[in-house]
This record gives structure tokens, sequence and C-alpha cells, in this order.
């Protein structure tokens, strides 16, 4: 057995089968102190998930358990990775609505046994437990975590609840409206809080685990009770009164329309919360109804896109030190992700101010993602800030980014000439320069590209790989290997104006403030985006970008393409001009000196307006899909989803193209060209999608 993990098994304590085709998914074995170990150790992956096979081999063991009772049952992981990553979403499309059902029985009936052993059942938890293996340990009368381990239902995010008694189980363990906000909005709960809320019976370290194991065993690891709450919402008029407050809360976020799945779970804990029977009839009923709607589908669909640009990602990338330059917004979340990821990062500016700031920064990064404290002091001890470069000769990979002027990006350019380690790779984060143009000035042209970084690079997971005319293919290999090594999602593309997501953002963006311009508020511009399902209107959009930024893409776009775009909004230039650059001048075409603005109107919506924001970015797709600028439209799909967070229930701006009506679509472009002007003229490109 390999990883960090299992020290006590490796210690070869007891005896567990092998893994394989013959034995299955579980390894088994029997301690000196009868406790009957198993541990899932799922064939040909490095994660385990819960499959058919995983929960028919899992039923063999309870039934071996049930015949001959061990002392204490353990469950556990074999995989260094964590305990197991949920269902097996590859297996859904195949489920029909009555297999489904028939499926979840099963499971259900596996869990039920488990559950009812006449033993203490332990799971002992290290990583991340999700979704069914989160239900797997709810189980078990004890869930023993390992420093680190978390626990989570993200079924919201795939358009689904739980489905293997998570619906009754955590309500039953712990505080009922915990349980339903962890399950209705998928976040996932870490050790202390898992701890606190009563998930996690004990919080050890791997070697410990071994002592716990035997204290769970022998009845000595106290539980925690529910509470007054749980009793309290044991009747129906409480429960009526808190769902109908989670209901409305629900809706803000995620409304029904869109998002059914939180809504049927709060249906099904309103009417059978205190009848766990009737509940996991319900939950089975309701999650099989689920895996049919369109939601779902497509937010598989995106799960699906995901992997695939994780893929694109993999790969070794020979990369072991970055330089930096330019410690600013971009900059500075760039070096902290890298160094969080494990590589050596040196940091330059022309100001000491940026450098500090980025180093707290990181810290806050490091915070958010729950990393522990000895992480958070190797990521930090290896960001460096290095303000007379230093770096640059030992750097693998330097990453620029720095203000936004070809002259400025020039120098620093002719700067690193006959200074960089050879076979390094240079790249910029520019987002509406030409590649082309600054490769020009690049030290070596072949080891040049885009990499290019959204804000916040600590939140949003793709970066655009833009290879420029001589861009070499190892460059462009190695820099998409290097996103997946500090966990982004490469896309690579080609040299264009804005690339793909800018180009394609930027009519959305400049068609709201043609709006504006027209008359219409900005609170209902906003309302039209967010009713389609976008994740922030595009006036909000714009104060969060930034409006100088705003503009200084729409401008080089309208100067570097060959269609038409909106004229750019006088309104946006005073703007810039006096300073009120949005959120991060407290100012824009929002207040957002008290915070983010919410804004959202019950107003009916003027005619057309979805349509005039939205369709011009389908358009925009098609003719970077002409152009090849973007490999194909799954790869548009995903980018414009894990960049701008383009409606994700709808699977992408390509596939809402297609269910839509790909003939639809340039004809009604065709009539708001006719009532609004030549920007709406549809691409060329239309023609050609099947
Ligand atoms: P910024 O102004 O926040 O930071 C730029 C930093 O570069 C500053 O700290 C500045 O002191 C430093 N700098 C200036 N001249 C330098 C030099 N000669 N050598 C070293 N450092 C120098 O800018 P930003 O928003 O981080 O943008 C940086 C790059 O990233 C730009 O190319 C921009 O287009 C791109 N980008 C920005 C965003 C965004 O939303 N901010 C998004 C994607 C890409």
């Amino acid at each position: 057995m390999t990883g960090p993990v299992l020290s006590y098994l490796e210690d070869g304590m007891i005896e567990l089968g092998p893994v394989g085709e013959a034995e299955g998914n579980w390894r088994s074995g029997t301690d000196e102190d009868g406790i009957l170990w198993l541990v899932l150790d799922k064939t040909g992956t490095g994660t385990n998930t819960i499959s058919q096979g995983v929960i028919r081999e899992l039923e063999t063991h309870v039934a071996a358990a049930e015949s001959d009772l061990p002392k204490a049952l353990v469950i556990r992981s074999a995989k260094p990775k964590g305990f197991a990553a949920g269902a097996d979403i590859t297996s859904f499309d195949a489920m029909s609505d009555e297999g489904a059902a028939d499926l979840l029985r099963q499971g259900h009936d596996v869990l039920d046994r488990i559950e009812a052993l006449n033993c203490p059942t332990i799971c002992v938890v290290h990583g991340a437990a999700l979704g069914a293996g989160f239900e797997l340990a709810l189980a078990c009368d004890y869930r023993i975590a390992v420093d680190g381990a978390s626990f989570g239902f993200p079924e919201v995010q795939l358009g689904l609840h739980p489905g293997l008694g998570g619906t009754f189980r955590l309500p039953a363990l712990i505080d009922p409206t915990e349980a339903m906000t962890l399950m209705l909005t998928g976040k996932t709960a870490h050790t202390k809080k898992a701890k606190s809320l009563g998930i996690a019976d004990a919080v050890v370290r791997e070697r410990h685990v071994a002592a716990a194991v035997r204290a769970a065993a022998n009845g000595e690891i106290e539980r925690q009770s529910q509470g007054l709450k749980a009793q309290a919402l044991s009747f129906d008029q409480a429960r009526g009164l808190v769902a109908r407050k989670m209901r409305s809360e629900t809706e803000k976020k995620a409304p029904k329309e869109h998002y059914p799945a939180p809504h049927a779970l709060i249906d099904l804990w309103e009417e059978h919360g205190d009848d766990r029977k009737e509940m996991q009839r319900a939950e089975i009923e309701s999650f099989a109804a689920l895996l049919k709607t369109d939601t779902s589908e497509n937010l598989r669909r995106v799960f699906f896109l995901q992997q695939k640009l994780k893929e694109a990602g993999r790969g070794e990338d020979g990369i072991s030190h970055v330089h930096v330059i330019g410690a600013g917004a971009m900059g500075g979340e760039i070096a902290a992700m890298a160094a969080i990821k494990g590589k050596t990062v040196t940091l330059g500016d022309v100001e000491t101010e940026p450098l500090g700031k980025a180093v707290k920064q990181a810290g806050n990064i490091c915070e958010k993602k729950h990393l522990s404290r000895i992480e958070t002091r190797d990521a930090l001890d290896r960001l460096m800030p290095d303000p007379k470069g230093y770096g640059i000769a030992r750097a693998d990979l330097v990453i620029e980014a720095a203000p936004e002027t070809v002259e400025i990006k020039r120098k620093i350019y002719d700067g690193l000439k006959d200074r960089m380690k050879k076979g390094a790779i240079l790249a910029t984060n520019t987002s509406s320069l030409s590649v082309d143009e600054l490769a020009a000035h690049a030290p070596v042209k072949t080891r040049f590209a885009g990499l290019h970084f959204f804000n916040p690079v600590s939140q949003i997971d793709l970066v655009e790989v833009v290879g420029g005319t001589k861009t070499d293919k190892n460059t462009a290999d190695r820099l998409a290997a290097f996103c997946g090594a500090i966990g982004k999602l490469p896309a690579k593309v080609a040299d264009y104006p804005g690339f793909v997501v800018n180009r394609a953002l930027t009519p959305y963006l400049m068609e709201a403030m043609v709006l504006m311009d027209e008359g219409v508020p900005k609170e209902v511009i906003d309302s039209a985006a967010l009713r389609f399902g976008m994740p922030m209107g595009p006036v909000t959009l714009a104060d969060q970008v930034g409006l100088d930024i705003c503009l200084h893409v729409a401008e080089s776009l309208r100067e570097t393409l060959d269609k038409p775009m909106a004229e750019i909004s006088s309104d946006l230039r005073h703007k810039v001009d006096a300073g009120k650059l949005g959120k991060k001048s407290g100012q824009g075409f929002y207040d957002w000196s008290d915070g983010t603005p919410h804004p959202q109107t019950d107003r009916d919506l003027p005619e057309d307006i979805t349509d005039r924001l939205i369709l011009p970015m389908l358009d925009a797709c098609v003719e970077v899909l002409r152009k090849d600028v973007a490999q194909d439209e799954d790869q548009v799909d995903a980018a414009m989803i894990f960049a701008t967070g383009w409606a994700p229930f709808r699977g992408g701006p390509m596939h809402y193209a297609h269910a839509r009506g790909v003939d639809e679509i340039p004809r009604r472009l065709k009539e708001l060209q006719g009532k609004y002007g030549d920007r709406f003229a549809p691409d060329d490109g239309w023609g050609a999608l099947g």
C-alpha cells in the first residue's frame, strides 16, 4: 500500500487482501482486536468514486459481517488523495428513470444494513468525503476525521440532491438547519467545522487513527447530541416556517425555474422531515426525477467539460521556478497560486509597496483555501519578493503581468534578453494586446506565449494559453501543464482580439452601455441578464472588472476587429476620466462604498433586451470557432463557463445555441440588425454548425 496515509495498515498490523480485477474494489482484513477493516481502493483510478460495482461488492462484505459479527467494522480509503469523491457520474446518463430508482434502492439497502449491524461501525475519513462518499460515512455510528478531512454534498452543482440517504441521515445527525444549508449550498465542512457541527466525532492525526478506532470500538468516544432545535423541527409547523425562509433565500441564488433540485430538497424536508421511511422513499423518487431534468443534464455536461480541461492540463511542465514581473492585482495572485501549489516563486516590481501587499494577499488566499498553518508557512517561504529580479536567471518560466501598454512590456522584454535561463519560457498576461505583436520584442519568439489569467486569479479557474504564430507546440504544452499544476484549467487558444472569452464578453458589456444610453435603468439591464441565468448583470460586471479595463478592451477590439461593434458610450469615457472606475475606486455605474450592490427588479423587461445582450455573445463564439481561435464548441462552452460563470444550467453558449436552434439564432440576429444596427449582423459561421 502506498501513499502518506494508512500508517496503521502500512505497519503491517493487519493483512489486507490485494486489490485487482478478481478481488474487486475493496480490500479487507481483520486485526488482532477482531476489528474488520474494509478499505476502498477502487481499481484503475487514484480517486475513489461510489459506483454500482463498489456498492455491489460492499454488500458481499456486509453480508459476511452479518453472519460473522466482528468486534467493530471500519470503513476507510486506501487512496492518498482522500476518502471518496462521490457517485460515479459517468453512469448517470445510462440510468433510466426506473433503473435509477432501482439502483438507488439497492444502495440504500446496503447502507441500511451497515447502520443496523450489531457492532460499532466506524468510518475513518482523510481528505474529502463527498456526496455518496459522505453518505457512506453517515451510515456508520462514528466518523473519525483525520486532520484536513472535509465533508460535503456537491450534488446541487449537478442539479441533484443527495440520493443515498443523505437527506435524512445528516438532518438526523446534526442541527437540521445546518444540514439543510450544507445540502442546499453544496459547501464543504472542513475538519474544524465538521467537528463543531457534530459530523466528525473525533479529529486525529493519521498516526493516532488506530487508537481512535479502538476507542470507538470500545464505546469510549462520546457522540454529540443534536440539541433542542432538532426537537423543535420535528414539528410540522416549525419546519414549515423554516422551509419558507429557506425557499426565499434559495430563490435569490438559485431560482426554481433554473435550479429545481434545492427546491425539491426543501419540499422533501418540509413534507417528510419527521418520517424517515417516507423521506427515504421520496428521496429516491425525487433524485430519479431530477436526473432527467435539462438542468441536471446540462450541469453534468459542465462537469465533463471541466474534466476535459483538466485533461488538457496534465503532463510535465518542467517548471519548478517561476519569476513574475509586476506584483499588482494579477501578478500578486498568480505568484501566490504558483507558490501554494509548490512552485518556487520570485516576484518583481518597480515599486516595493505592491510586493508587500502581494505577500499579505497570499496569506489571505491560503486562509480562504483552508491551508494548514504548516502549508501556509511553506507556501509563503516559497514566495520571495525580488525587486532586483535575481530570480530571472533561475526561472523556468517568466510571467509578465505589468501594465497594459506595448511600451512598458517591450522595455521589460528588452531587459530580459541574455538574462533568462536557456530553454525558459516567457509568457504575458496581456488581456487586450496582440501576442504576435509582443512576440516581436520577446527574447525567443518560439518560447513566448500568452497566459491569460482572469481576475481574481485565486477564484477563477480558467486560463487562456494563447499561442502566437511563432509559439512552438512544446511551449504551449508546457504552459498548459503549468496551469494544471497550479490548479487551473487551461484552454489553448489562438491569438485574436480579445482571444475567446473577452471577444465574446465585450459585446455583452457594450450593449449594456448602449441600453443605458437609451435610458434603460441599469437595474433593469442587470435583471434581464440575471433572469437569463448569468451570475452577474453586465453593468455590475463592468464595474467589477474595472471601467478603465473595459474601455481599454472595447477600444482595442473596435480597432482590431473587422466587424462592426457598438459605439463606445460617452458615459463610460466620462466615468473613466473622472476616476470612477467601478468597484476598485468605490464608484462606477453603481456605488460600491457599502459593499456589493444587488440590483434586482421585478419590473417588466423592455422588448428584445435579453436577446440584445445574449445573442451577440453567441455570435462572437461562432466567429472564434470559424476563425479557429478556439478548438471546438466544447472548449468555447467550458471557457465561457469557467471564466465568466456563463449560465451553467444551460450547458454553455454553444450548447444553448443548439438547444434554441442554430437556424433560429441567425434569423433572430438579422431581425435585431434591422432594428438596432449592423453590430447584430450574424457571423458567416452559423451555416457550418450542424
Ligand atoms: P496593476 O496595475 O494592478 O499591476 C501592475 C504592476 O506592475 C504594478 O504593481 C506596477 O508597479 C508594476 N510595474 C509597472 N511597471 C513595471 C515594470 N517595468 N517592471 C515591473 N513591474 C512593473 O495591473 P494588473 O491589473 O495586475 O494587470 C497586469 C496585466 O494583467 C496587464 O497586462 C493586464 O491587461 C492583465 N490583466 C488584467 C486583468 C484585470 O482584471 N486586472 C485581467 C486579466 C489580465
